[in-house]
């Protein structure tokens, strides 16, 4: 029997986002415990790494990955165990932190476009331009840039989605394949994951005052990420919402979204003319005809 979630029922298509608590894996068929998921993992990354050998091959197209979540919901573990097994020449994994004073001097995707992944590559965002409608929003950063907008604020936000949708239809009608995953971890299981990080002297650097900060203002980025994923959900660039409370189910997800879309794209190797045959030919015939030394 075949391992296998369907990526198409995580897709988000105008359904208000799920509780991710009250998600049952048991009652999504193809992936229902751990071991399944390990077996979905394998099968999905030897998947990938043939797919990956024919995009950089190829040359012509890239795939990037738009990874967002609350912290603790598990980017760095997707990034690690997703992408194992892939050639590191052919990846590129890009963290986006606070703006630095030179990227704050720019328009908010000048960072962003720089970092997308080159023809031929797979990339990953760990958080994206989507900071920018999330946490800026949140905290109201963007009003000491944009004070003309202070008493326009949905004007703003529409805009500034539309700014999004259509800088991804650039990058996909530029041969960039965009894919954005939202980790959706609930509020409880946060807990348990900071309450882990606190009593495990190993994980003790992994937590920040910071995020427990953050962890404030649950409902106000719930509802920043609920209008963002309605307001950016399209057809060349669709987004998924991952439930992220059990992580060997997000992580067998992913990368069943990711092995799709790779195998949808169905990269080939390039052909070679007949000359460049011919040619190979002689170089071989020349090879096998040198004199031992
Ligand atoms: P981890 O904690 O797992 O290492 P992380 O992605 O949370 O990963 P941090 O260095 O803890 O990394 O946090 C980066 C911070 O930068 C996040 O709080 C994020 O919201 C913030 N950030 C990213 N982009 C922007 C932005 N454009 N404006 C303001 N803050 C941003
Ligand atoms: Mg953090």
């Amino acid at each position: 029997m075949s391992h296998h979630p369907d990526p198409s029922l995580f897709r988000y298509a105008g359904n208000r986002c799920f509780d991710p608590a009250a998600f049952d894996c048991a009652a999504h068929p193809g992936l229902e415990d751990k071991d399944q998921a390990r077996k979905c993992l394998q099968k999905n990354i030897k998947c990938m790494m043939d797919q990956q050998g024919k995009l950089y091959a190829e040359d012509r197209r890239s795939l990037l990955l738009i990874l967002q979540a609350m912290d603790a919901a598990g980017k760095d573990g997707i990034i690690k165990h997703v992408m194992e097994g892939l050639n590191p020449q052919g990846t590129e994994v890009h963290s986006f932190k606070q703006p630095s004073a030179e990227e704050l001097d720019h328009d908010f995707l000048w960072r962003i476009h720089k970092r997308v992944p080159e023809r031929g590559r797979i990339g990953i965002f760990n958080r994206s331009h989507y900071e920018d409608v999330l946490v800026v929003r949140v905290h109201g950063f963007w009003k000491r840039w944009h004070p003309e907008a202070i008493d326009h604020e949905a004007a703003f936000w529409g805009k500034r989605f539309r700014q999004i949708r259509d800088f991804e239809q650039h990058l996909a009608e530029n041969g960039t394949e965009v894919i954005k995953v939202f980790l959706h971890v609930s509020k409880d299981e946060q807990k348990h994951r900071f309450l882990d990080r606190l009593e495990d002297p190993a994980k003790n650097w992994k937590f920040s005052e910071a995020d427990l900060r953050e962890r404030g203002f649950w409902n106000a980025y719930q509802e920043a990420y609920r209008e963002a994923i309605e307001a950016t959900a399209t057809d060349h660039a669709p987004w998924y919402v991952v439930p992220a409370d059990h992580k060997w189910y997000a992580r067998a997800l992913v990368s069943q979204i990711l092995a799709d879309t790779m195998e949808a794209m169905s990269p080939t190797y390039p052909a070679l003319h007949i000359e460049q045959k011919a040619r190979l030919d002689d170089c071989k015939q020349q090879l096998l005809s040198e004199s031992g030394d």
